[in-house]
């Protein structure tokens, strides 16, 4: 019988499974001041044999240096590394990559300068957060800023397994090397972000690692293929990397598909209403009194189910505009 505790780090869940002589703990944790003393008075003294991150971002796997300091292997998607390893050149890169989205997505001016005003700050905080806990800022979730100090996770074997009768799955989308975490044997799914229990996550925006051009990763369309892989395999209970355990696992996958489908039906209608368009004009027509407020959740967002409708051949991208095919 296999034994799971959730570990409570304000807004992240973390799982310590123990399964014969075998512990693993799931997700590292994110780093704010005082989190790492946390953490090791919750687990009293049973330091996992290894630690597995979902994914690359700094909410799961923040604490993977700390690990490693502690001689404690950290296993990480091999597509993710560059969360945990990027030299200042490439944030700089990913700083490109999102100025340019924002250059061509066609809003405003105004909008645009703020939106470049915006990345600079999230950029430079990043970079700070490698040395040192950044400003908490406005973020709900955190008692301080998360640091991200460098670190060097391992890959997940061939044949994922990691121990405590745990198998790593790959599934990309949330992050390129995103993965989820399965006991068979107990019919347990630890889903990272990639299943939640009332949130259907958006995609942000994130370079491709296989790309030498950084270009853009196609987020969306990987992460509604994972669902359906997921679709296809059966559990009992969901442990997610945020908020309680669930049952209703099937149900829940269910609802995201249905949830990211029907956004993608409503990207459509406004493309064939809008004809020819730009992204920005296509949010505003969407999202009209949010997009100011919410320009780096809508923007991404509908950007993604673009994504989905190019790889359908239900819509095309010409230059900086996008239409219904054959219209
Ligand atoms: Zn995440």
């Amino acid at each position: 019988m296999a034994k799971v505790e959730p570990i409570r780090l304000h807004y992240n869940t973390l799982y310590l499974v123990e399964d014969g002589n075998e512990r693993v703990l799931i997700d590292a944790g994110p780093d704010y001041v005082g989190a790492w003393t946390e953490l090791q008075a919750a687990l009293r003294g049973r330091t996992p044999d290894r630690v597995v991150a979902t994914h690359g971002h700094h909410d799961h796997a923040g604490l993977g240096a700390r690990w490693q300091a502690a001689g404690v292997p950290v296993t990480l998607g091999r597509a993710d590394w560059r969360y945990t390893a990027e030299s200042d050149e490439e944030i700089d890169a990913e700083h490109t990559l999102l100025a340019g989205v924002v250059e061509a997505c066609g809003a405003p001016e105004a909008v645009v300068s703020d939106a470049l005003a915006g990345l600079d700050r999230r950029m430079s905080s990043h970079k700070l957060a490698r040395k040192s806990y950044p400003p908490a800022g406005n973020h709900p979730h955190w008692p301080t800023g998360l640091m991200y100090q460098r670190y060097e996770p391992s890959a997940p074997s061939e044949d994922g397994l990691v121990g405590a009768g745990l198998r790593v799955e790959l599934l990309p989308g949330h992050t390129p090397g995103n993965c989820v975490v399965v006991h068979a044997a107990e019919g347990w799914l630890f889903s990272g972000d990639q299943l939640l229990p009332d949130i259907t996550p958006t995609p942000g925006l994130q370079v491709d690692p296989d790309s030498p051009t950084h270009a853009r990763f196609r987020s969306l369309p990987a992460f509604r293929a994972s669902l359906a892989t997921l679709r296809s395999e059966s559990f009992s209970r969901c442990l997610p990397g945020h908020g309680e355990p669930f049952d209703t696992v099937a149900e829940t996958i269910e609802a995201n598909i249905a949830a990211i489908d029907s956004r993608t039906e409503r990207v459509l209608e406004g493309l064939s209403v809008a004809g020819a368009t730009s992204l920005y004009a296509l949010c505003e027509q969407l999202y009209p009194r949010a997009l100011r407020r919410r320009f780096w959740q809508i923007v991404p967002t509908v950007l993604g189910h673009l994504d989905v409708l190019v790889d359908e051949g239900r819509a095309v991208q010409n230059g900086d505009l996008w239409a219904p095919t054959g219209q």
